[in-house]
């Protein structure tokens, strides 16, 4: 059962996660697991004559399992496979010409942000980076050549709601399409194609996949003429992920609907935890009813993932002794895996974002990033509290 309020968590999820495009039927060898195929080539009956396939590159069996999972999953009909998150944003932003613009979030991955601002730029495409939590701001940044409205929600690191509905009603006004990085949350806790959006962005490194041990990103949609494009993109720049990969994400999606519900689990009772303590200034946690837009989320959401933001008391030093203290949490970047992690956004992952944007978006050196894991939650607080006494010495 989905948490108090919010919505359900979707019917068949893990039937589908587990079932879905897995017919031992088209497989020869009627194998229950889907085979990994790395063949690069296919053999042809006559020329240009294929059954399915022809190179790897342009289509192949494992990634095509994958994918359709991938659609099941997001309640979409179509989804294509990347080399990594960025690589799928890359495909994506192929579809726009010079001199076209995008607005954006200003709170997006630092990724996300040096790919728009240090290479789309050089091309001509031209942005707005707004604060869409004020929806009112979205319909202010539209331009005539605006084609694109990227959103992430809740948004990294400081976990800003942004309503999905009405930023997919206003994109839609202007005839113009919503993206919507859904990582974060992944399409067990929320689903933005359902909300209205026109397609949907998985870094898969992270809770998709959720071992840790995988680059890849996805993009689903239910408008054909986009996924035409898209698959078209994916062949031409040759941003393809390896069947090994395929394989590897396909096996970790089975248990995607246990690890959502364990990560809000556990994410919850550390955000308690954590909001209780006298070292904490502040929590930052769209899954606790002190957050601003908790209303607004439960209304776009099955819950919470593992991952949140606090802010200590103190400065860079107390964060300095802090991180270093902790045994269970890793401190590295990343997120979304089994294991839990912990990060200081300003000197790692955030690192690119200029200093008075991150200023201006709250990243200050006592906002501390946690991605709480699937390990037993009493030995992630103890943790948490052992360490935080270090600052109390
Ligand atoms: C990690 C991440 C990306 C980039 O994905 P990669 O797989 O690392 O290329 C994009 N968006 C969000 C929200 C991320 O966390």
């Amino acid at each position: 059962m989905a948490q108090d309020g919010f919505l359900p968590y979707p019917k068949g999820f893990a039937t589908a996660a587990i079932h879905h495009a897995h017919d031992p039927e088209n497989w020869n060898s009627m194998a229950v697991i889907p085979p990994i195929v790395t063949s690069t080539t296919f053999k042809q009956n006559g020329p240009a004559e294929y059954e399915k396939y022809d190179y790897s590159r342009s289509g192949n069996p494992t990634r095509d399992v994958l994918q359709a999972v991938l659609a099941k999953l997001d309640n979409a009909k179509y989804a294509l496979a990347f080399s990594s998150g960025l690589g799928a944003t890359t495909a994506l932003l192929g579809m726009l010409s010079s001199g076209d613009h995008i607005v954006i979030g200003d709170d997006i991955y630092g990724g996300t942000n040096r790919l728009l601002n240090q290479v789309m730029a050089r091309f001509n495409i031209k942005m707005t980076f707004t604060d869409l939590t004020n929806i009112s701001n979205l319909e202010k940044s539209i331009e005539p050549n605006t084609k694109l409205v990227w959103l992430e929600s809740p948004t990294n690191p400081t976990m800003k709601v942004v309503d999905i509905k009405a930023a997919a009603a206003i994109a839609k006004k202007h005839n113009i399409l919503l993206v919507v990085d859904n990582t974060f949350l992944t399409p067990y806790l929320q689903r933005p194609l359902d909300l209205g959006a026109d397609l949907t962005i998985y870094s898969i490194s992270k809770y998709m996949n959720g071992h840790g041990d995988v680059i890849m990103g996805s993009i689903a949609t239910n408008n054909e003429e986009i996924y035409q494009k898209l698959k078209f993109l994916q062949n031409a720049m040759g941003i393809i992920p390896a069947p090994f990969d395929c394989y590897q994400v396909n096996r970790g999606l089975k248990t995607l609907a246990l690890r959502m519900q364990k990560h809000n689990e556990n994410c919850r009772l550390v955000g308690e935890f954590l909001e209780r303590h006298s070292k904490v200034e502040k929590v930052l946690h769209p899954g606790l009813p002190s957050h601003p837009q908790y209303e607004l989320f439960k209304k776009q959401a099955s819950g919470h993932s593992g991952t949140f933001s606090m802010y200590l008391k103190g400065g860079l030093e107390e964060s300095r002794t802090f991180l270093k203290a902790v045994k269970v949490f890793t401190l590295a970047e990343s997120l979304g895996g089994y294991e839990s992690l912990i990060e200081l956004p300003s000197l790692m992952t955030h690192a690119s974002v200029p200093s008075d944007l991150r200023k201006q978006l709250g990243i200050s050196d006592s906002l501390i990033r946690l991605s709480v894991g699937l390990e037993d939650p009493e030995d992630l607080i103890a943790d948490l509290d052992q360490a935080l006494k270090k600052l109390e010495e």
